[in-house]
């Protein structure tokens, strides 16, 4: 599917650029998770940048659109937009990545969702409506 930066920003990138999407960090504060850390690396805390900077799991992705946006190794989000902003190339290659990124990770919280259905140990804890 083509996109065009007319088009706006897709569900995937919204979510990276906001961090309210499957991040450990966001889970955890939506009460969907016990702990926020990154299940796919040891990270503590897993959020949108540690998603799109710094998760070893994505490394291979992440070297290609490095090269791609011309990123430096410690790079922001706002080099990001900078760099999407600037050509419609780089707004593909971000949004591809991103896009690969996070249906792996969605893949993931729902085969975890589905481990705790099964085990049922996580329902009913919190009393909260
Ligand atoms: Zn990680």
């Amino acid at each position: 599917m083509a996109r065009s930066p007319e088009s706006g920003m897709s569900y995937h990138l919204t979510q990276a650029m906001t961090g309210h999407g499957c991040f450990g960090k966001f889970l955890h504060r939506i009460r969907k998770r016990r702990n926020p850390g990154c299940d796919f690396c040891e990270e503590e805390v897993d959020d949108a940048i540690h998603t799109l900077r710094e998760c070893p799991a994505w490394d291979p992705q992440r070297t290609q659109l490095k090269g791609k946006l011309g990123l430096q190794r410690d790079f922001t989000l706002g080099d990001i937009i900078d760099a999407i902003a600037r050509s419609e190339e780089h707004w593909t290659a971000f949004s591809a990545y991103v896009q690969e990124v996070m249906r792996e990770k969605e893949d993931e919280e729902r085969r975890r969702e589905r481990e705790r259905a099964s085990s049922s140990s996580f329902v009913g804890e919190d009393g909260s409506d």
